[in-house]
């Protein structure tokens, strides 16, 4: 009983105080055409080429819950390979 209060009373960890830099993603228009972006500043080598808007998508939506997720998974799969060694 005690233990189980005083884990859920526990402090959460801090926010992260210096969030990592975002990921240099290709921009749109190499995305849509699935084409390696040179990621230019402030146009790519293929926008300029074509005189097209380069824009980056900069919002960091996917810094969600998939990190942790994928680290279960591993575990998860490692246990099985462990097992199935056995
Ligand atoms: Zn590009
Ligand atoms: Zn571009």
């Amino acid at each position: 009983m005690s233990l189980s209060h005083a884990i859920a009373k526990a402090p959460r960890p801090p926010p992260n105080t210096t969030p990592p830099p975002p990921p240099q993603l290709a921009c749109q228009n190499c995305r849509k055409r699935k084409v390696k972006c040179g990621k230019e500043k402030p146009a790519c080598g293929r926008c300029r080429e074509l005189a097209l808007p380069c824009v980056y998508e900069t919002s960091a939506k996917k810094s969600g819950p998939k990190r942790g997720h994928v680290r279960m998974l591993e575990r998860i799969i490692g246990m099985f390979a462990f097992t199935l060694v056995k």
